[in-house]
């Protein structure tokens, strides 16, 4: 599922929403409430949490328990 990138015209509210294709775009800024929001077309990676847990690094591994 995409990752759309919004932000508020209005308020500068600024965030990320996950839609499927066929879903309409937002419009509606959920913080102020006015139809001031702007899809952004980035090249953003998603941020996976816990992207960062699994590192390759084995020099420690073993003193590290
Ligand atoms: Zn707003």
């Amino acid at each position: 599922m995409p990752t759309y990138h919004y932000r508020c015209n209005n308020c500068g509210y600024d965030f990320t929403k996950m839609q499927d294709f066929s879903d309409a775009a937002l419009t509606v800024c959920p913080r102020c409430g006015k139809k001031t929001l702007r899809k952004i077309f980035s090249a953003v990676p998603i941020e996976f949490k816990g992207s960062g847990f699994y590192r390759t690094d084995h020099s420690h591994s073993s003193s590290h328990k």
